[in-house]
């Protein structure tokens, strides 16, 4: 099975409960009753508050001139304006590139690095892994695995070592071996324990000081998490620009609706999904497929 319908089957249940919501509350007419049982649906879908409001009141503008009568029409229609909101700003990736991974312990951060770093030597790029989380026992030799199996260069030291020291290391690494992807893998640390917030903002001076490519942090979120994403982006924000994100595990319960209220609140696209565990299960974030899978 292709990734693509990997992150589709995954999502088909989402997709049942929405089809299936709609048709259950489509008669025809589009009333104040019809879209206040649509926000509903959606918020459900963990779309959020916002991004639910933008997405009803521009599908309403769009039914009324458009004179929707079926329910077809209506959900192309829903597709149509969903889609739009995840159109805006996408940055094209350029080489030499540095990926510092962020987010809570567990997400899937070290393990989305082993796929990515598959991935992006498949494409012809020269990869090298950073293994700046010395604060989890198991990461770096986690991380070590996955460059054995991915065939990429890893830069690590030993566990409690300075996460500074690897990154400063890993960077100089990059640099003289020209490397077209620099992935750091960083320590899980809690959005609320400020002094582990705090060593993310040291580790963001060093790339910035010492790497002459193009720098962005990825923050990983569990797609599971629902609602309590949110919280992470807007505090991992804070002490480090996002500038993407990698859901991971769009598998099991996930709804994926997460996507649309963070494009709405922070402007910050999600640039790749993960599902399940293997080699191959991650992939560049499509909004059209997307949307398609859910909708
Ligand atoms: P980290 O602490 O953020 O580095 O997280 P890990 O990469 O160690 O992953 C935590 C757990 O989640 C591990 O058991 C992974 O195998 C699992 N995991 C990671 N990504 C996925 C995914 O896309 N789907 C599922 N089902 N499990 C995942």
């Amino acid at each position: 099975m292709g990734l693509f319908s990997k992150i589709k089957n995954s999502l088909k249940k989402t997709k049942e409960n929405f089809g299936g919501l709609i048709s259950k509350i489509f008669n025809g007419e589009l009333d104040d009753e019809f879209y206040e049982e649509l926000e509903f649906i959606l918020i459900s879908g963990d779309v959020g508050v916002s991004a639910t409001a933008e997405i009803i009141e521009a599908v309403k503008q769009k039914a009324k001139k458009e004179k929707v009568k079926t329910k077809d029409d209506f959900v192309a229609l829903l597709k149509q304006s969903m889609l739009e909101m995840l159109t805006f700003n996408k940055f094209e990736e350029e080489t030499p590139m540095l990926i510092a991974f962020i987010g809570v312990n567990g997400v899937g951060k070290t393990t989305a690095i082993g796929k990515l770093s598959h991935h992006l030597k498949k494409q012809g790029n020269k990869v090298l892994v950073v293994a700046a989380d010395t604060f989890r026992a198991a990461a770096a030799d986690q991380l070590t695995e996955w460059a054995t199996r991915t065939g990429v260069r890893i830069v690590k030291y030993a566990e409690g070592a300075d996460p500074g020291a690897v990154v400063y290391d890993g960077i100089a690494s990059g640099l003289a071996k020209h490397d077209d992807y620099v992935l750091v893998d960083t320590a899980g640390r809690l959005h609320t324990k400020s002094n582990l917030m705090e060593e993310l903002k040291k580790v963001n001076k060093i790339i910035t000081e010492r790497w002459t490519g193009v720098a962005k942090n990825y923050l990983v979120l569990d797609a599971t998490t629902g609602q309590n994403a949110m919280e992470q982006v807007k505090t991992f924000n804070e002490f480090a620009k996002i500038d993407g994100i990698v859901l991971t595990k769009l598998d099991g319960t996930a709804k994926g609706g997460i996507v649309f209220e963070i494009a709405t609140e922070y402007q910050i696209l999600v640039v790749y999904v993960g599902v399940v565990e293997g080699v191959e299960d991650i992939e560049v974030f499509d909004a059209e497929s997307f949307v398609d899978g859910i909708l």
